[in-house]
């Protein structure tokens, strides 16, 4: 392995998702495993414009590999948006002697590190942490098991409500451009439909399947709605809309909100971290840069960072049927 890159920085950028803790432990430890130094850089790219910069040891990592959120912190940075700004965070970089930087966020956190490499020359590793799962060069981001757990776990609570009182729940869960959440955790908490941005499923067809359902002998319904669903109403008026031609139908609403980014995260999630942070320290040892670590059926890939943030994350169209057949 190349020996030229001594030290490394690590920070996490835009929305915090779980599963961000254990990989900054991963790229700490990693580091420490191949005797090169890590720096922890505070608030993401602001952070590298104030030189909010600490030592990371792998002591200093201990108990977090179970913590939501990120013991960095997060910001989104109007001035990295700004030459200035990126020549500012480049000095203190060079200044601390930090050879290269592992950028823990989202696609926006990837341009900034895209245009960061291109501009200095400077070595950029990606790891893709956000929950909604919108990243191409991935199946899974960091994040995304969790808040999936997370949503289950909601919708099995109001569905004890839901079929005490004999009401139609419509639950939105995050997901303004991307319906990865709403999908999975629709099928697996056994909604009756979900909506989602990538499909306009139409509302004659929603209101046909809610009869249907109705008819049927179903007693409770649950629909699943991603924030940024095509049906172009929010999850408010849509109540509003099913009242006026389902008379019959009891409705509430229940926003999930800012739960599903929160809390520890599972199992899948401190691996995949665990793995993509290894392969991150390594790949930049062996002189790599501008890639971004996913995994790929099952196996840790890179991707150039300019394919991860162009391409698109199709959600796979057969969960689409699957759901189907499992509300007939
Ligand atoms: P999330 O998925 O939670 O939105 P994200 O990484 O996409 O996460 P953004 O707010 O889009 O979050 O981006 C994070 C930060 O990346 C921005 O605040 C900005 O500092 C930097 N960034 C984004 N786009 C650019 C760009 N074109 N040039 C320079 N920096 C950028």
């Amino acid at each position: 392995m190349s020996k030229t890159i001594k030290k490394i920085g690590v920070l996490t950028s835009g929305g915090d998702s779980p599963g961000m803790n254990a990989a900054i432990r991963s790229v700490v430890r990693t580091c420490a495993y191949h005797d090169i130094e890590c720096i922890g850089i505070y608030r993401g790219y602001q952070g590298m414009i104030e030189g909010d910069f600490k030592e990371m040891g792998p002591r200093s990592v201990n108990n977090i590999v179970n913590k939501g959120g990120t013991i960095l912190k997060s910001a989104r940075s109007k001035d990295f948006m700004t030459v200035e700004g990126r020549k500012k965070a480049h000095e203190n970089l060079v200044a601390a002697g930090v050879d290269a930087l592992v950028v823990i966020g989202g696609d926006g956190s990837f341009t900034g590190a895209e245009v960061f490499n291109n501009e200095f020359g400077y070595p950029v590793m990606g790891i893709p942490g956000t929950i909604d799962n919108d990243i191409f060069g991935t199946s899974h981001t960091l994040g995304f098991d969790t808040a999936l757990n997370t949503v289950v776990d909601c919708i099995d609570k109001i569905r004890d409500t839901a079929s005490s009182h004999n009401r139609l729940f419509l639950v939105e869960v995050m997901g303004r451009d991307a319906g990865h959440i709403a999908l999975n955790a629709g099928i697996g908490a056994g909604a009756e439909e979900i909506l989602i941005p990538e499909e306009d499923l139409g509302l004659d067809r929603l209101l046909e399947s809610l009869r249907r359902s109705k008819a049927s002998g179903k007693s409770s319904s649950i629909v699943v709605i991603a924030e940024g669903d095509k049906i172009g109403k929010n999850v408010f008026e849509l109540k509003d809309y099913i009242e006026e031609n389902l008379p019959e139908y009891d409705i509430r609403v229940s926003v999930l909100g800012h739960m599903q980014r929160g809390g520890s995260p599972s199992c899948f999630d401190r691996v995949l971290a665990s793995r993509l942070g290894v392969k991150a320290v390594e790949s930049i040892l062996e002189g790599k840069s501008n890639f971004m670590v996913g995994i790929l059926n099952d196996k840790i890939a890179l991707t150039p960072l300019e394919q991860a943030i162009k391409g698109h994350s199709e959600i796979d169209r057969e969960l689409l049927r699957v759901s189907d057949i499992m509300t007939i």
